[in-house]
């Protein structure tokens, strides 16, 4: 017998520092993701494919503008907002994957077509455009994908040709020491999102879509639509979509890594998780966390950061969310 249907979400790790979280953005956040779970459950309890619970899912956090994905995506150094996604099927390791779009409402949902009926894993820039055009997706201006916390944000950031993690309460991407002149107000720091599911047929699937790092570099890729750094689905180990400072995670093939040790050592996907993200990635530097499931319904919700917004729902329980360790 399969095991009972799950689906396990994240909004980034890191995430508002606790001192400055209030009672009332905290019930938002709660709020949100438990929305999000239990559309992702009546999915998998309706029959539905792991693939089609972790695309909706991710489609829903990138429509919420409390997380950087999609409508509330940060900003690039050129004030601009370009936008990676991933999606992973376990049952027949089929991909599909866009990177640096800049008008696609949904970019999971362009990933997911990518996925569905091309030959190829991955588009970039104007090809990916043109896809998703090609595929009658739907197009924004860019204007939709900005909110004001986001660009109070890029101003702080914005001439300290630092880059940083949008969400992470210790700010810089690539230090791991807070400045004192921490230009992000802590209250407005947000996260990448992602999902993975495994659905009543025994399948599991991955799906991550971020903005990426607030005033990063135009044209810098994160390992959000790497499908093996950010997102990696198998139904013989397990489905992965990852958070955090993306170079770190692409240099260590994060995802894939969690499945490989799976594999390889035959250790549990809670060993393999916590290897990964609070032994492998810290070796350099590198600070984030992941969500992942695998065929038996075991979820692991890994992070090395202060907290990471993320939540599961098994097919017939309520949904639990949390924020910090
Ligand atoms: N991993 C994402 C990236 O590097 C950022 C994040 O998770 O916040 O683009």
């Amino acid at each position: 017998m399969n095991a009972t249907p799950v689906i396990a979400i994240h909004g980034g790790a890191g995430t508002i520092l606790r001192s400055a979280m209030n009672t009332e953005t905290e019930a938002r956040y709660h709020a949100a993701l438990a929305e999000i779970l239990r559309a992702g459950e009546r999915i998998l309890a309706d029959g539905g494919s792991a693939l089609d619970a972790v695309t909706e899912a991710v489609r829903l956090l990138e429509d919420c503008p409390l997380f950087n994905a999609g409508h509330g995506a940060v900003f690039t150094a050129a004030g601009t907002h370009e936008l990676d996604a991933s999606v992973m099927d376990g049952a027949t390791l089929d991909a599909g994957s866009i990177s640096c779009v800049t008008r696609v409402k949904n970019p999971v949902l362009a990933a997911r077509r990518v996925l569905d009926v091309s030959d190829h894993v991955m588009f970039t820039a104007e090809g990916a455009e043109a896809f998703a055009q090609a595929q009658r997706l739907e197009f924004v201006d860019p204007s939709y994908f900005r909110t004001e916390a986001r660009y109070e944000q890029w101003l702080k950031a914005r001439g300290t040709s630092r880059t940083m993690l949008d969400h992470d309460a210790q700010t810089f991407a690539f230090s791991n020491t807070p400045p004192e002149d921490d230009p992000i107000d802590p209250a407005k720091k947000f996260g990448t999102v992602g999902a993975v599911a495994l659905d009543a047929h025994g399948h599991v699937a991955a799906a991550t879509s971020t903005g990426g790092i607030t005033n990063k570099q135009a044209g810098r890729v994160g390992d959000a639509p790497l499908i093996g750094a950010g997102c990696y689905a198998n139904d013989a180990t397990c489905a992965v979509s990852t958070t955090g400072t993306g170079e770190m995670f692409i240099r260590m093939l994060a995802a894939y890594d969690v499945s490989a040790q799976m594999e390889y050592r035959g250790v549990s996907l809670e060993a393999a998780a916590s290897d990964v993200v609070m032994n492998k990635l810290p070796r350099i530097e590198g600070r984030g966390g992941l969500v992942a499931v695998d065929a038996q319904g075991n979820v692991a919700l890994t992070f090395n950061t202060e907290g990471m917004y993320r939540g599961y729902a098994r097919v017939g329980e309520p949904p639990v969310t949390a924020i910090y360790r």
